[in-house]
């Protein structure tokens, strides 16, 4: 009797921790970085359904600074939804440093239209939604359209970011006329006359990854669980993990 207690102690220890290291492995600890332009709250709801990432939130300019003084060091993957103008020298070397040390990012919708000016940015991020005011003057502009009607097809069935999805459609803000650098790998199409044709792609910096999701304007989008999908398989794969 004693013997069998002894068994079935070490089978539970044993159980429970495998089952603590499995938690442990599998808890993503993320950062989401806003500021600069409005959002519905309901944002959050997205990063609240996800069982195995938990998250902290700042907001522009504190973020840049954050990143400056090297504060993010706990977070295994950042997540752009901001629309940010003003960066300095020292900021953007802290920016860059992220890169260089690999931290993965994911960038969301209206985060392609910041640091106009940061020529830099654009090759971080794999493209640019052009302000008609901002000093590129390449570019006539980009612009955007509410409420289009998409029919996202993937474009890449094979890719971690992908994984599980499959085509659908989502009513959401199209940009269209943006830059996008030929060496990112697109994920996701659309074939819209108000949208641009890559609605998301992968893409490399220095030693990080990135995944780039045009799609994200409000709760249609926030909602739509092929969505919430996407970008939890993306800060999974920036992060080098496995779901
Ligand atoms: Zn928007």
């Amino acid at each position: 009797m004693f013997k069998f207690i002894k068994v079935l102690f070490l089978i539970l220890t044993l159980v429970s921790l495998l089952y603590g290291r499995e938690e442990k492995r599998s808890m993503l600890n993320i950062l989401i970085i806003t500021g600069g332009h409005d959002f519905e709250a309901s944002f959050y709801e997205i990063f609240d359904s996800f069982e195995h990432i938990q998250y902290d939130t700042i907001s522009q300019p504190e973020a840049n600074q954050a990143m400056m003084f090297n504060q993010v060091g706990k977070y295994d993957v950042l997540v752009f939804y901001d629309m940010w103008q003003h960066i300095t020298e020292q900021e953007k070397v802290g920016f860059l440093n992220l890169l260089e040390k690999g931290r993965g990012i994911v960038f969301l919708h209206h985060s392609l239209a910041s640091y106009q000016n940061w020529a830099e940015y654009k090759n971080i991020i794999g493209g640019k939604y052009v302000l008609k005011e901002s000093d590129d003057q390449v570019s006539a502009g980009s612009t955007y359209k509410h409420d289009l009607i998409l029919h996202v097809k993937i474009a890449d069935t094979t890719h971690a970011v992908t994984d599980g999805l499959k085509d659908f459609q989502i009513k959401d803000e199209g940009y269209k006329g943006i830059e996008i650098l030929p060496s990112v790998q697109p994920l996701l199409t659309v074939s819209h006359t108000d949208c641009a044709e890559y609605v998301a792609w992968a893409h490399k910096y220095q030693n990080s990854k990135i995944v780039y999701i045009l799609l994200g304007h409000d709760h249609h989008a926030y909602q739509e669980e092929s969505y919430r999908k996407l970008i939890q398989n993306a800060i999974f794969w920036v992060a080098g993990k496995s779901i």
